[in-house]
């Protein structure tokens, strides 16, 4: 059984993943609007990932007997001045989500509760790699310098992407 205060964290750290999710859905339908369809299908997945890191937060609450009680979802932005701007604020979002696994670790080692520090260290692996992926594009758009030409190759590398489901949810979704 989940203690009231892990519980709590969880469905917080629910309701963030939602949010991230529709934060990345925004940021594929501004890319669509402006003719960037590599970028648009980049931000695509990273929309259903941000749903599966959920799923994989409720499957672990009722796994271990909790409650999930799904909160309102906070407005988005809607348009970001540049395919640059987009990363640079993924950037600056997932290292926020970094600190509040963090958080989730320091709870989860406070509560003694060693089932959910196990469970959360595949999330703490998955923020490096969430982070290196939106620096990573940061440094090839800050590369091409917002030229044209730049933008159409970043763009077309980005089409590329396709969506893995997250080893947690391996054989338990689609
Ligand atoms: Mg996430």
């Amino acid at each position: 059984m989940l203690s009231a205060k892990m519980q709590q964290a969880f469905n917080e750290q629910i309701n963030a993943e939602f949010w991230s999710a529709y934060l990345y859905l925004s940021m594929s339908l501004d890319a669509a609007n402006k003719g960037y369809k590599g970028i648009s299908n980049w931000f695509a997945i990273q929309f259903k990932e941000e749903q599966a890191h959920a799923q994989i937060f409720i499957n672990y609450v009722l796994s271990r007997g909790g409650k999930v009680e799904l909160a309102a979802i906070d407005g988005v932005p809607t348009e970001w001045e540049s395919p640059l701007a987009m990363f640079r604020a993924t950037l600056e979002h997932e290292k926020k989500v970094t600190s509040l696994i963090h958080n989730l670790c320091s709870i989860a080692a406070e509560e003694h509760d060693f089932a959910s520090s196990n469970k959360l260290v595949w999330f703490v692996d998955e923020q490096i790699e969430e982070e290196e992926n939106a620096q990573d594009i940061i440094s090839s758009l800050e590369q091409v310098d917002d030229s044209k030409l730049g933008l159409y190759m970043v763009d077309k590398e980005l089409a590329a992407r396709t969506y893995a489901v997250p080893s947690p949810l391996a054989g338990k979704e689609e």
